[in-house]
C-alpha cells in the first residue's frame, strides 16, 4: 500500500482539499494514507485504529468524494436523501465527527445533521426533513427518528460504524441490528475499532463484505509514543499521590480518569478545594455542562477534567499532554481507550495510573493486554490527604456497587488479541459463540433494550452474512 504525503495526490475532489488544507492539515496520517484510497475505491474497510490517529477524516474525506457527484444545490429536501450513516456510541463522538464532516463539506452542497439523545428532538426532525446526506448520529435516537418517520435510510450507500468495540461495550448491538435491517443490501460498509474482542470479529463477519483490514498501531497495543507510568500507593494515599503528581509535573490540561460517576464529582470537589481549576464530566451532567465543562477545559480555563470512561469517550482534544488513571479501570481495553486521549495525531504523551494493591489484578490485566509491564515508580507525597478522599466516603461506598455491577463486564474480557497480519477472520463466515454479548456495561448511555437479556450477535444481525 503506497503512502500519500500531502492530500493533493489522492484524486479527492477540489473543494474537500481546500477545506483540509484550509484546517490546517498538512500531511495526511498514516490511517489517512491507507484508508483513503480503498474507500474512494469502493472497498469495504475495516480500520483497527486508535482514537486520535486521523481515522475521522480517513473514512470522511473520501466518502464525502463519492457523494459529490451526485450533490445537488436545490433546496428541495427530496434532491438531499440521505446517502451516508455514521454511527457513534456517545453523544461527543457523534458531536465532534460531525463537526468534522461540517467542515470538509463546508464548500460543497452537501448536508450533514447529528442526532443524538438527551436534547431536544426538534432541531433534529427539522434538520432531518429539510434534506440531508449524511447523518453523524447515536444509534437509540437515531431508531426514534426513523420510528417517527423524519428520515428514511432506503438510500443509504455508506455507512461506518465508528469505535464499534465501544457501541459493543455499551449494548448497542440490537439497535445496530435494527439500523442495519432499514438499510440497502449494496452498500459499502466500513467498521472501526480499538480492540478485537471476538464480538468484534463477528460483527464485522457479518457486517463488512470482503474487507481490507487497515491498521496503523499492533492491536490492543497501546500508542508507542505515549509514556506509560505506574505509581502504587495505599488507598489513603490516593488523592495526595495525585495532587504530587499534578504540583510536580506541573500538569495543565489533565484528563483524570475515574470508574465512578460519584468518585467523579468528589474528586473534581477535592481538587477545587485544592486550588485546582478542576471540573468534573460524567453520565449524570448534561449534555450543555458536558460542553461547557469541555470546552472551558479545551479553552485552558479548567486545568483538570475528571471524567468517567462513558463521558470521555471519544473526547476529541488535541495536544492533550496527559491523562491520568485515578481509578485502574476494570476493563483492560478501557485502559487502551484512556490513554488513546494523549498523544494525539503522532504527538507525544503522558498515561499515570495510580495503583493501589486492590487494583493489582486489573493493572496485570492491562499488562497482559498490551504486552508490556510498567514498572511502578516512587512517589514522594508532597501533602497529607485532606480529611476523606473521594473514593473512600461512605456515600461511594454505598454506590460502588451498584456501578461496579454496571461497569464491569460480566464475563472476563479475553486477554489480547492474536497478532493481526495472519488473522484471517474477515474472510471466515460466521460461527454463533456461546458466549452472550454483553449486556450495557457503563455508567450511563446506555440504550433502552426494553429489559431484553443479552442476546448474541449472531441472533441480533440476523444469523448470517448479508
Ligand atoms: P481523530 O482520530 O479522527 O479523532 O482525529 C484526531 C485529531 O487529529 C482531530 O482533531 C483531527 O482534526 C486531527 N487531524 C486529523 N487528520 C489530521 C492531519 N492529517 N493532520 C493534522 N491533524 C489531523
Amino acid at each position: 500500500m503506497s503512502d500519500y504525503h500531502d492530500f493533493d495526490h489522492f484524486g479527492l475532489d477540489p473543494r474537500i482539499v481546500a477545506a483540509v488544507k484550509a484546517m490546517g492539515y498538512a500531511t495526511p496520517t498514516p490511517i489517512q494514507s491507507k484508508a483513503i484510497p480503498l474507500v474512494m475505491a469502493g472497498r469495504d474497510v475495516m480500520g483497527a485504529a486508535q482514537t486520535g490517529t486521523g481515522k475521522t477524516a480517513g473514512f470522511a474525506l473520501p466518502i464525502i468524494d463519492r457523494l459529490l457527484p451526485q450533490a445537488s444545490a436545490s433546496m428541495s429536501p427530496a434532491r438531499h436523501p440521505v446517502r451516508a450513516l455514521i454511527l457513534a456510541p456517545t453523544r461527543e463522538l457523534a458531536e465532534q465527527v460531525a463537526e468534522n464532516v461540517k467542515m470538509y463539506i463546508s464548500g460543497t452542497p452537501l448536508r450533514c445533521a447529528t442526532v443524538y439523545g438527551g436534547v431536544d428532538m426538534d432541531p433534529q426532525t427539522q434538520a432531518l426533513r429539510n434534506g440531508v446526506e449524511i447523518i453523524v448520529a447515536t444509534p437509540g435516537r437515531l431508531l426514534d427518528h426513523l420510528g417517527s418517520k423524519n428520515t428514511s435510510l432506503s438510500q443509504v450507500q455508506m455507512v461506518v460504524l465508528d469505535e464499534a468495540d465501544r457501541m459493543l461495550d455499551m449494548g448497542f448491538l440490537p439497535d445496530i441490528s435494527r439500523i442495519l435491517n432499514q438499510l440497502p443490501k449494496e452498500r459499502q460498509s466500513l467498521m472501526f475499532s480499538a480492540t478485537f474482542s471476538e464480538e468484534i470479529k463477528k460483527l464485522a463477519a457479518n457486517f463488512l463484505r470482503d474487507p481490507v483490514l487497515v491498521e496503523v498501531a499492533r492491536r490492543n497495543a497501546t500508542a508507542d509514543n505515549v509514556q506509560q507510568e505506574l505509581y502504587r500507593v495505599h488507598e489513603s494515599e490516593k488523592t495526595a499521590a495525585l495532587l504530587s503528581l499534578l504540583h510536580d509535573r506541573e500538569l495543565k490540561q489533565v484528563l483524570v480518569f475515574v470508574n465512578t460517576k460519584i468518585g467523579c464529582r468528589r474528586l473534581a470537589r477535592e481538587l477545587q478545594k485544592h486550588a485546582i481549576n478542576a471540573d468534573a464530566i460524567h453520565g449524570d451532567k448534561s449534555q450543555d455542562e458536558r460542553m461547557k465543562a469541555l470546552e472551558g477545559f479545551k479553552q485552558g480555563t479548567i486545568d483538570v477534567l475528571v471524567a468517567t470512561d462513558v463521558a470521555a469517550r471519544g473526547l476529541d482534544i488535541v495536544e492533550l499532554p496527559a491523562v491520568i488513571n485515578y481509578d485502574v479501570p476494570y476493563a483492560p481495553e478501557d485502559y487502551v481507550h484512556r490513554i488513546g486521549r494523549t498523544a494525539r495525531a503522532g504527538l507525544s504523551g503522558l498515561a499515570i495510573t495510580i495503583a493501589t494493591g486492590s487494583e493489582d489484578r486489573a493493572v496485570a490485566g492491562i499488562e497482559r493486554l498490551i504486552k508490556r509491564t510498567i514498572e511502578p515508580k516512587p512517589i514522594e507525597l508532597r501533602r497529607p490527604p485532606r480529611g476523606e478522599r473521594p473514593g473512600r466516603s461512605r456515600e461511594r461506598e454505598r454506590e460502588a456497587p451498584r456501578e461496579r455491577q454496571a461497569s464491569a463486564p460480566a464475563a472476563p474480557r479475553p486477554a489480547a488479541a492474536p497478532a493481526v497480519a495472519a488473522d484471517d477472520f474477515f474472510n471466515k463466515p460466521y460461527e454463533p459463540s456461546s458466549a452472550g454479548v454483553e449486556p450495557a456495561t457503563t455508567e450511563d448511555e446506555v440504550p433502552a433494550v426494553g429489559g431484553k437479556s443479552p442476546a448474541k450477535v449472531a441472533t441480533l444481525l440476523g444469523g448470517g452474512k448479508r
